[in-house]
């Protein structure tokens, strides 16, 4: 994919998505059966989400697949998409049915419009809200674990 290419891709993505508190860019456009965004191009159909994460970070290694960190499937975010093998995966929808993001301790309050973070560490329990990014709630349980 030449460079012009790839921004009038990034453009079609763009115009797509619904830019949300949390930072989520939510597709609007089609979707496949389990809610996956789905991008056409050249008549083919293709995961938005790889499409997105190849734009934004490179071709995806040989076997891994795109999941959104966050939880959200609908999420088309390239800072909220990983690369990771099909295993890594599966243990992280476990994770997202547990909680409503992909990681653990880290839960969506809509009503809120913010991040809420829930852990306990050493048999202590830790509760603080007002994350505006997953990225944000994320590094709060990285500094609270290293303490
Ligand atoms: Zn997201």
């Amino acid at each position: 994919m030449n460079a012009i290419e790839a921004e009038r891709l990034r453009r079609r993505i763009d115009a797509k998505t619904d830019k949300q508190a949390g930072g989520h860019w939510i597709w609007t456009a089609h979707a496949d059966s389990s809610g996956h965004p789905v991008i056409s191009i050249g008549n083919k159909p293709r995961q938005a989400r790889r499409v997105a994460y190849e734009l934004a970070h490179g071709t995806v290694p040989a076997g891994m697949v795109v999941t959104a960190i966050c939880g959200v499937p609908a999420c088309v975010n390239p800072g909220h998409l990983e690369a990771v093998t099909r295993s890594q995966a599966d243990t992280r929808r476990k994770a997202s049915s547990l909680s409503t993001t992909g990681v653990r301790g880290v839960t969506w309050r809509k009503d809120r419009n913010c991040y809420l973070v829930a852990i306990r560490i050493n048999g202590r329990r830790h509760r603080k809200s007002g994350f505006h990014t997953i990225e944000e709630a994320a590094r709060y349980i990285q500094t609270m674990r290293n303490q």
